[in-house]
């Protein structure tokens, strides 16, 4: 950040006083602009043994798979924001379950939230922001070819919760700065 998005003076990047952080400071109109961790909310849709996937038209990581996601909007809850994803990304009518895992990524600000959902009919397409939606055996989904570690830490425990035939839900954190 440059610029005060409140009054267009350059901002300086320094710890306010009384807090701990830099932030982002206008000195000319005195506003402080705090930025917080960003949710990406998904889910892992189910259809008759068979996982729903998207394979993604826009950048990041355009032409790899992943399962419906996105940015959480204002005024929606998690499970809210999970089925519109999947009506937007796959066209898909889903119905929400249980948590299923939530992912720190602390590299890209953000928390990805996953929960497990059943699509309620074979019906699925691509919507703007995908080139190809499937339903694919667990046997055939292309590992190499996932979008993000989000994606396959979440799929990976669905798998495996699926067959001891639990719903728990997880935790990890990724953290790329490290490496
Ligand atoms: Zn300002």
């Amino acid at each position: 950040m440059n610029f005060c998005t409140q009054c267009g003076a350059r901002v300086e990047f320094r710890v306010p006083p009384g807090d701990h952080l830099a932030r982002h400071i206008c000195d000319a109109c005195g506003t402080i602009h705090y930025q917080n961790p960003r949710l990406v909310v998904g889910c892992v849709p189910e259809y008759d043994g068979r996982i729903l996937l998207c394979s993604r038209a826009i950048e990041p990581r355009r032409g790899f798979w992943t399962v419906p996601a996105g940015f959480m909007e204002n005024g929606e809850t998690l499970q809210q924001a999970a089925a519109r994803e999947s009506r937007e990304e796959a066209l898909a009518e889903v119905e929400v379950g249980s948590l299923l895992a939530i992912v720190h990524v602390l590299h890209a600000q953000q928390v990805h939230v996953f929960f497990r959902a059943t699509l309620s009919r074979a019906q699925f397409g691509a919507g703007p922001e995908s080139l190809e939606v499937e339903l694919v055996r667990p046997k055939e989904i292309p590992w190499p070819q996932l979008a993000f570690p989000s994606t396959e830490f979440s799929l990976r425990r669905y798998l495996e919760d699926r067959a001891a035939g639990r719903e728990p839900h997880h935790f990890t954190s990724l953290d790329r700065r490290l490496k």
